[in-house]
C-alpha cells in the first residue's frame, strides 16, 4: 500500500500544503508516500508555456527529485503524450502502486478544473480518495466578500480585507514542514522509481543548447535558490520597495516571479516571511512602507486568481468586462511584428520587448507600457500581446498575465479607465529618467549619453546616431493614437 502527492505547479519540498497533507496520511497509516509529475506537451502547447518556462520546470523537477531522494521518497515523472490521458495514467499508476489516497495543490485554470473533475469521477469509480487541497493563494479564493455577499472585483476593498483577514488569522500563515523520511525498505521495493530519468522537453518546447546554458545561469532552480532569494531581498531591498520598484534599471523589485508561478515558493512563505521583517509585524494598506507594499504585490496575485476562480470565461478569450466585446481592433501583423521584435521606434517599449525575448522576463512597469502601448497606440488586439508575452515568459501565469493585460486594455478586473493613455515618452522619462534601461536593451542608442535625447532620438537631435545605428524611426504618433483609441473605445462601449 502507498498514498501519492501528485505534483502540479508546486515544485517544492516544504510548506507545501498537499504534500504535507500527503505525508500526515502516510505517517498515521504507516504507507510510503510516492510522488508524482506528469508531463503533458499538449498542456504545454494549449497554455501557450514559454520554452524557458518548461525548461525551469525540468530543472526545478531535478533538484525536487534530489530532495525528495533525500527523505527516501521516489519523484517519478512520466511524459504523457495525451492529456486527456492524464486522469487514467494516475489511475494506473495508483493501481501498480496500490494507492487507494491522492493528494495534490488544487490549479484554478479551467483546463485543470474540467481534468481534475474527470480525476474526482475516475477516483470515485475505483474507490480511491481524491484530495485537492487549496495552496496556491495566501488567502483561498471564496474567503473574501463583499459586504453584499458578493465575490469582488476591485482591488483597494479586496486588499484590505485580504490584510485585515490575515492579522486576523495569522496562524494561516504558519509552514507547512516538509515530510517525515519513508521507511528504509521503500528504496528497495520501489527503486525503479528513484531511478526513473527526468524528461527532457518535448520538441516544440525545446530550446538550443546555447539557450539552456544562458537560463541555466540566468535562472537557477530550485526551492533552495528561491528561497536565497527571497531572503537576500528582504535582507537588502525590501525596506526601499516602495520607492525604487517602478525604476526598471534600479533592481529594487525581487524577481520572484519564475519561483511563485512554479511553485519553488508558496507565496504564504513569502508573505509570512516579510511581514515578520516589517517594522509593525503586520499588515497594512501602507503604500508608503516597503514591506507592506511589497506584500501588496503579492495580494495582487492572489486577486486576479480569485477573479479567475469566480469568471471562469476570462479562460475563454473573453474579457472580464462584457461590455468591451464590441471594440474594434486592428489585426496588423507587420506593426505586430515591429512591437514583438522591439523595433517600434519607442526605445523604452523596445528595450522592454527586448528583455522579455532575451531573459523570458520583464519588469512590471514595462510589461504595463508595452501593453498599453500594443492595445491602446497599435489598437491591436490586447490578446495577441497577451498571447505573446505567455510564450515567451519565464514566469507566464494565467491570471496575473491576463489581469495586467486586462488592466493595461481597460477591458480587465478594476483596469485603467479607458480614457487613461499612457503615453510612452513621458513614462519612459519618468521611469528611466537617466535611459540606463534603454541604453543596456537598446544598443543602436548606447552611444546617446542626452537625457532627454535617449527617450525620443529622432525628436530631439540625435536622428543621425539612431539612423547609422540602425535604430528605426517612431512606428506612429502618439498624439494620434491617442485620439484614434480614444473613439473607438468610444464607438465600441456604444455598440454593447
Ligand atoms: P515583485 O515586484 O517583487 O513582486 C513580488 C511578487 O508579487 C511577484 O513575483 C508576483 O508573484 C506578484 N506580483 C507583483 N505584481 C503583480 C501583479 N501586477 N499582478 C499579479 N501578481 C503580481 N506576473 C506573473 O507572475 N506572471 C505573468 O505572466 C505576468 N504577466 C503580466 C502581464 C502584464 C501585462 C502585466 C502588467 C503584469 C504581469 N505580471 C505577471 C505581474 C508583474 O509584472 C510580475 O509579477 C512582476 O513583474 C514580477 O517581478 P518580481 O517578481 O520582481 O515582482
Amino acid at each position: 500500500k502507498s498514498v501519492v502527492h501528485w505534483f502540479k505547479s508546486d515544485l517544492r519540498v516544504t510548506d507545501n500544503k498537499g504534500l504535507y497533507a500527503a505525508s500526515v496520511w502516510s505517517r498515521e497509516h504507516a504507507v510510503p508516500l510516492i510522488c508524482v509529475y506528469l508531463v503533458s506537451p499538449q498542456d504545454f502547447e494549449a497554455h501557450l508555456t514559454a520554452p524557458v518556462r518548461v525548461d525551469f520546470i525540468l530543472r526545478n523537477l531535478q533538484v525536487l527529485k534530489h530532495d525528495l531522494a533525500k527523505l527516501n521518497i521516489p519523484l517519478y515523472v512520466e511524459t504523457i503524450e495525451k492529456r486527456r490521458n492524464v486522469p487514467s495514467r494516475l489511475m494506473e499508476l495508483c493501481n501498480d502502486w496500490s494507492a487507494k489516497h491522492v493528494f495534490c495543490n488544487i490549479e484554478y485554470e479551467i483546463d485543470e478544473v474540467r481534468r481534475e473533475a474527470a480525476l474526482v469521477r475516475a477516483c470515485l469509480s475505483r474507490g480511491i480518495s481524491f484530495n485537492p487541497v487549496e495552496d496556491r493563494c495566501v488567502v483561498a479564493p471564496g474567503k473574501l466578500i463583499s459586504s453584499s455577499g458578493g465575490p469582488m472585483s476591485v482591488y483597494s476593498p479586496w486588499h484590505r480585507k485580504w490584510c485585515d483577514y490575515l492579522n486576523r488569522h495569522f496562524k494561516e500563515l504558519d509552514p507547512f514542514p516538509a515530510p517525515d523520511m519513508n521507511a528504509a525498505d521503500v528504496w528497495d521495493r520501489f527503486e525503479a522509481l528513484f531511478r526513473c530519468e527526468i524528461p527532457p522537453a518535448p520538441a516544440s518546447k525545446s530550446l538550443s543548447e546555447n539557450e539552456r546554458a544562458k537560463f541555466r545561469v540566468m535562472w537557477p532552480a530550485g526551492e533552495h535558490e528561491a528561497r536565497e532569494r527571497l531572503d537576500k531581498f528582504i535582507q537588502e531591498r525590501a525596506r526601499e520597495y516602495h520607492s525604487a520598484r517602478n525604476i526598471p534599471s534600479a533592481n529594487a523589485t525581487s524577481i520572484l516571479s519564475p519561483h511563485l508561478a512554479a511553485g519553488t515558493l508558496a507565496a504564504r512563505t513569502v508573505v509570512r516571511e516579510a511581514r515578520d521583517a516589517a517594522p509593525n509585524k503586520k499588515l497594512m494598506d501602507d503604500r508608503k512602507q516597503g514591506h507592506s507594499m511589497w506584500i501588496g504585490e503579492l495580494a495582487f496575485r492572489d486577486f486576479y486568481t480569485s477573479i479567475l476562480c469566480y469568471w471562469p470565461y476570462i479562460c475563454m478569450n473573453k474579457p472580464f468586462k462584457p461590455e468591451y466585446s464590441n471594440i474594434e481592433w486592428e489585426y496588423d501583423l507587420s506593426q505586430f511584428e515591429k512591437w514583438t521584435d522591439g523595433r517600434t521606434g519607442l526605445p523604452i517599449v523596445d528595450a522592454a520587448m527586448r528583455q522579455l525575448t532575451y531573459t523570458g522576463y520583464m519588469h512590471n512597469r514595462c510589461r504595463m507600457l508595452a501593453a498599453s502601448f500594443l492595445a491602446k497606440d497599435l489598437l491591436i488586439d490586447w490578446r495577441m500581446g497577451e498571447r505573446w508575452f505567455m510564450e515567451h515568459l519565464v514566469d507566464g501565469d494565467f491570471a496575473s498575465n491576463n489581469g495586467g493585460w486586462g488592466f493595461a486594455a481597460s477591458c480587465g478586473a478594476d483596469p485603467q479607465p479607458y480614457f487613461r493613455i499612457f503615453n510612452p515618452l513621458l513614462q519612459s522619462e519618468k521611469f528611466d529618467p537617466q535611459g540606463d534601461y534603454i541604453r543596456k536593451w537598446v544598443p543602436e542608442l548606447a552611444d546617446i549619453r542626452d537625457e532627454k535625447g535617449i527617450h525620443d532620438p529622432y525628436g530631439r537631435g540625435y536622428g543621425k546616431v539612431a539612423e547609422a545605428n540602425g535604430y528605426p524611426k517612431p512606428m506612429v504618433n502618439h498624439h494620434q493614437c491617442r485620439e484614434r483609441a480614444l473613439q473607438r473605445y468610444k464607438a465600441g462601449l456604444g455598440r454593447s
